[in-house]
């Protein structure tokens, strides 16, 4: 059957993940317009990231500082948008904001603090998401649900940050649809407009509760070659 050959190129691939957007979109009566696919691509070669360039891919999720630079620094590519989707050490804070037009990980006052210092050293305003740990998992980065609200106050009143959204990662194997609605719910209580949520496996249910980030990975890139 037709629908159940893989695509064999990033473009083609694209082609179909932006397909499956917008028909996931209608679905849940809203614009497609208004979901940015962003390729989420840790450990992909050089070469790969020209190619989904010239696929027309024009947002970018890297999980590293150093990475990024890779990618997109050390190449005369075309400047896509770069977003910081991976645990970023307030150390790296200053190159982070240096090079990320939008860092979706932060997550928590340390953090907050080096990244605030950073953009009044730099003259730079990337826009900033709050990861938030949805599940509540103990290994995993992000605020927690019940530390959000003062997490919140605080980037506001001890920062003067200004956050433009919330991000997460569901715990793995378990039904994404319940978190995704939770992180809705959270946004829209703090009067949040970016909802970054969804990945290759679970992006459509992420569109449903309102996403208007989804990274993608592997569905784009095929399977990550490992380290
Ligand atoms: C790797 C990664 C993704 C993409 O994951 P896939 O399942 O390959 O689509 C999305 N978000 C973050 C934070 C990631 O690290």
């Amino acid at each position: 059957m037709k629908q159940n050959i893989e695509p064999q190129n990033i473009a083609q691939r694209r082609h179909r993940i932006l397909e499956e957007i917008e028909s996931a979109a209608k679905k849940a009566s809203r614009n497609p317009d208004d979901i940015s696919l962003v390729a989420a691509c840790k450990t992909q070669t050089n070469e790969i990231i020209i190619e989904a360039l010239a696929a027309g891919q024009n947002t970018f999720g890297e999980n590293r500082v150093a990475e990024a630079y890779e990618h997109f620094m050390a190449q005369a590519t075309p400047r896509p948008e770069l977003r910081m989707i991976g645990p970023l050490q307030s150390k790296k804070a200053e190159d982070a904001v240096a090079i990320f037009d939008v860092i979706e990980s932060l997550d928590r006052p340390s953090l907050a603090l080096a990244v605030s210092k950073a953009m009044q050293k730099l003259s730079k305003q990337p826009k900033l998401l709050v990861q938030v740990n949805i599940g509540d998992e103990p290994q995993k980065s992000g605020i927690s649900v019940s530390g959000l609200p003062q997490f919140l106050a605080e980037l506001q009143d001890k920062y003067d940050l200004k956050i433009n959204g919330l991000m997460c990662i569901p715990p793995a194997n378990q039904v994404a649809g319940p978190y995704f609605a939770l992180l809705q719910k959270l946004a829209a209580r703090h009067n949040l407009q970016e909802l970054s949520m969804g990945m290759s496996d679970d992006f459509k249910t992420a569109i449903q509760f309102g996403a208007t980030h989804v990274r993608i990975g592997s569905a784009l890139f095929g399977e990550r070659p490992s380290l």
